[in-house]
């Protein structure tokens, strides 16, 4: 996917300011920045929910559309309450694909919670669900906004080797948005380092999987080197 001079202007606030970048398909990216960096607004934008100045893969964003081929995961679960977690999964999906529910969760960790509610789930518990659904939602592109910030650490580290691992295995590309250098580290190939709406650093991270969270990559300093920089500029 390719993003050219993209420009976002919320009355006065530049969030996005003649952004350029590329997005490899079949890998794993991470959007990294501070907090206000514009990189929910970047996703807004590749998901075609507001218009924008520039252009995505040739089209412009003054009439944005909904993009299609692309699923979904958040920070917050964002289930049902009165549907089962089977029935989360199942809502979303054309019913041909039904009878994958079972598996998939089973593949995420949630055999015999097929029939639990949400309010029975621990907050991993509920993610698993959404990334059970992310995944059987056909997608050519699963976009992430901070889907493991509010994660402990062990379950993080859990959660984001079940991403990796269920994309190597079903393929497509994954872009994600982080302000966390280790969730950058851990799992993307790429991260593209935004502040104040510009990309300050693109930095390829050819360690092999599975990471390690206690020895980072090498190119875990010159992102946590770009953050240091930019939040001494603010
Ligand atoms: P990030 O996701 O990196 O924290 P955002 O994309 O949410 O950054 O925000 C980028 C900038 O745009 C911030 O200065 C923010 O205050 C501003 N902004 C975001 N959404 C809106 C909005 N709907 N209206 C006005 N300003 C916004």
């Amino acid at each position: 996917m390719i993003l050219s001079h993209i420009t976002k202007d919320y009355r006065g606030t530049k969030a996005l300011d003649d952004l350029s970048l590329t997005i490899e398909e079949g890998k794993i990216t991470a959007v990294l920045g501070e907090s206000g960096a514009g990189k929910t607004t970047l996703l807004s934008c590749i998901m075609g929910l507001i218009p924008y100045e520039g252009e995505i893969d040739g089209v412009n964003g003054k009439k944005p559309k909904r993009r299609e081929g692309c699923s979904y995961l958040f920070q917050d679960a964002q289930l049902l309450p009165n549907l089962t977690a089977e029935e989360n999964v199942r809502f979303v999906l054309p019913k041909t694909l039904w009878e994958q529910t079972g598996e998939m969760l089973d593949r995420v960790g949630l055999k015999g919670k097929e029939k639990s509610y949400p309010h029975e789930l621990s907050g991993g518990e509920k993610q698993r669900v959404s990334i059970a659904r992310a995944f059987l939602y056909p997608h050519k592109m699963l976009l992430m906004d901070e889907p493991f910030s509010s994660l402990d650490l062990a379950l993080k580290r859990q959660l984001m080797e079940l991403v990796r691992t269920l994309r190597e295995e079903e393929g497509g590309t994954v872009l994600f948005v982080t302000h966390d250098v280790h969730e950058a580290a851990f799992l993307a190939q790429r991260a593209l380092v935004l502040h104040r709406g510009k990309l300050i650093g693109e930095v390829d991270i050819d360690a092999p999987y599975p990471r390690d969270l206690l020895s980072p990559p090498k190119e875990a300093r010159e992102l946590v080197r770009l953050l240091l920089e930019t939040g001494e500029n603010k």
